[in-house]
């Protein structure tokens, strides 16, 4: 078995609703945004791996605050955006880097995804199609604006939404029955994201993840990708959420809706 073949990505759920990515070749592995060392200790040693590298999307600490502690034990190079402060850091990384590991054999691209955080990037496994995006895009949702604008969301989920249908979505956290029930009231028309929604359901009834999902799915039914459908405007508008037509305000409506949507 070829080294390529054997790459895989593991979730390492932490937290209320966080997964940590564990990619790995059965020996050594990446860990993306570990929140929380203990968990990730805990995985390795489940799975015998040895830490190779860190990988960070953005300076939340459900997503950076286990760096110390693993640094310690492992001494192993802290990739992460070059634009945020995040203690441990020693590979600053901005979009265009190419970030190649030699054990586990992965090349990961770089893009920088500003809007839930000014200085949020995110990993593109172009090889193996997966994508490590953090709190931007989920399934079925987008991260919260905590420090970009509307504007500079819509660009960086145009970048994900770029990508190839069949990209794995490794997102940050398990949110999708939420985010649906949420695309259901925002495109009611939408067959396939009630169909979705209940599938959704059924797994999380029996505690499986939802995630990874594809950027083809969330093309299809996740409504921070579809904000250009004009149901989706009229809807914003009859409701009185909305009094413009350009595509950013449309976006910046519908997050707004979705951050007080019950
Ligand atoms: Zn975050
Ligand atoms: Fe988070």
């Amino acid at each position: 078995m070829s080294v390529s073949q054997s790459l895989q990505v593991t979730a390492i759920p932490a937290f209320d609703d966080n997964y940590l990515w564990l990619i790995h070749d059965q020996e050594y592995a990446a860990i993306v945004d570990p929140g929380d060392a203990a968990a990730v200790e805990a995985a390795l040693a489940a799975h015998q791996l040895k830490l190779a590298a860190i990988l960070l999307t953005h300076h939340h600490a459900d997503h950076a605050g286990g760096v110390p502690a693993l640094v310690r034990h492992w001494h192993v190079p802290v990739y992460g955006p070059a634009s945020e402060r995040i203690p441990g850091i020693d590979h600053p990384l901005r979009e265009g880097d190419v970030v190649t590991l030699t054990s586990p054999s992965v090349q990961l691209s770089v893009l920088d995804v500003p809007g839930h955080t000014a200085g949020h990037i995110a990993y593109v496994a172009q090889g193996q199609h997966w994508l490590f995006c953090g709190d931007t895009l989920f399934a079925g949702g987008c991260g919260r604006l905590f420090e970009g604008t509307a504007e500079q969301m819509t660009q960086s989920l145009g970048k994900i939404a770029a990508l190839p249908d069949n990209t794995k979505v490794y997102c940050a956290h398990e949110y999708t029955v939420s985010n649906l029930r949420f695309a259901v009231a925002a495109e009611p028309d939408n067959q396939r994201t009630a169909e979705r929604l209940a599938a959704a359901q059924t797994l999380r009834a029996q505690n499986i993840a939802t995630v990874p999902s594809t950027v083809g799915e969330e093309k299809l039914t996740n409504p921070f990708l579809r904000y250009r459908e004009k149901s989706i405007a009229n809807l914003l508008k009859t409701s009185g959420r909305l009094n413009k037509d350009d595509p950013v305000a449309v976006f910046a409506a519908l997050r707004e809706w979705k951050n007080v949507f019950r």
